[in-house]
């Protein structure tokens, strides 16, 4: 299916897959110093549709949201020092999969997010 400004929906599609993750406010930034000024209509247009074509998702994280282009099943962390969003692969950590019971329950999916400190905020702690 054809839509119009395809062109400007590859623009926000890139800059939240090179930041990736990025609320509104970050995504309008980065397009407008590194690209042309696009609306914020325009921007919350084309995450719209990408989010019904299920190319980006929304993630609420801490108290705000931010969006990322969907990549494998993966957690967060989140540095509680500058904010770093870092993904964190099921492999990463001890967890229960899809199959998983608990009691008879069967857990078919989670939300994780950790909060810590990132490695360059440690390396500035530390040093
Ligand atoms: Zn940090
Ligand atoms: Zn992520």
């Amino acid at each position: 299916m054809l839509r119009r400004n395809t062109n400007q929906k590859q623009i926000v599609y890139e800059s939240l897959k090179y930041l990736g993750h990025a609320t509104t406010d970050e995504l309008i930034n980065y397009i407008n110093e590194n690209y042309e000024n696009i609306s914020l209509a325009t921007i919350y247009r084309n995450l719209g549709i990408m989010l019904d074509d299920e190319q980006i998702k929304k993630v609420k994280l801490n108290n705000c949201e931010v969006y990322e282009t969907v990549k494998g099943k993966h957690y967060h962390f989140v540095c509680k020092h500058c904010g770093k969003i870092i993904d964190v692969s099921p492999n990463e950590i001890n967890s229960f999969d899809n199959n998983s019971y608990i009691g008879n329950n069967r857990i078919e999916d989670c939300e994780i997010t950790y909060y810590g400190t990132c490695k360059n905020c440690l390396n500035k702690i530390l040093n």
